[in-house]
């Protein structure tokens, strides 16, 4: 799966929304999240983010780790 890191955070640009083929990065409060089980890791969503907040999840930061985890609990609250 993909992850939104923080620097979505209070930006939310949303321009990965328009890319995402399969509809499946959503709007929370502060940031948008994707859902790991929804996500097809077509990679679509990360080159247009202009905050550069989206990675493959192998991919991710040392420092934005936390944030695979949140996205995934961002829909365990739903
Ligand atoms: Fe959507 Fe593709 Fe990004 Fe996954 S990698 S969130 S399917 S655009």
């Amino acid at each position: 799966t993909y992850v939104i890191s923080s620097p979505c955070i209070d930006v939310k640009d949303r321009a990965c929304v328009d890319e995402c083929p399969v509809d499946c990065i959503y709007e929370g409060a502060r940031m948008l999240y994707i859902h790991p089980d929804e996500c097809v890791d077509c990679g679509a969503c990360e080159p247009v983010c202009p905050a550069e907040a989206i990675f493959f999840e192998n991919d991710v930061p040392d420092k934005e780790a936390s944030f695979t985890r949140i996205n995934a609990e961002f829909f365990d609250d739903l």
